[in-house]
């Protein structure tokens, strides 16, 4: 794979280095997301009853009725915070989607990322 020479070791270095750089220059060239965060939120609350619900029946299962309950009682308040979370949150995720990511959209496509130094310019 690399020179037989003695100097594989750094032939690997700088590699790893390239490597390093272009992970950076990827992140930093990355288009703005979207954000998801209230269905998100809202998914997991309807899911961790249900996991609550299946782990529930195994501890019953091995007659361990306390943790159990105590697992439906958990469940039920992380579930109504991921609810009351999502409620809250999937109208902000609207409105940044609708409103404020085009703009953010508009901005990176119209940004240039220089890979020598790092610097991002607007065109
Ligand atoms: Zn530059």
């Amino acid at each position: 794979m690399w020179s037989n020479g003695g100097n594989g070791g750094g032939h690997l270095k700088t590699v790893s280095m390239t490597t390093h750089r272009q992970t950076t220059a990827a992140k930093n060239a990355a288009p703005p997301k979207k954000r998801f965060n209230g269905i998100a939120l809202l998914g997991l609350g309807f899911m961790v009853p249900l996991l609550a619900i299946a782990f529930r029946f195994v501890m019953q299962m091995n007659g361990l009725a306390d943790t159990a309950s105590f697992a439906l009682i958990a469940a039920v308040v992380v579930s109504a915070g991921c609810l009351i979370g999502g409620i809250v949150m999937t109208p902000r995720d609207h409105f940044f989607n609708r409103v404020t990511y085009p703009a953010l959209r508009q901005d990176w496509e119209h940004t240039w990322a220089c890979n020598r130094c790092g610097g991002r310019f607007q065109f």
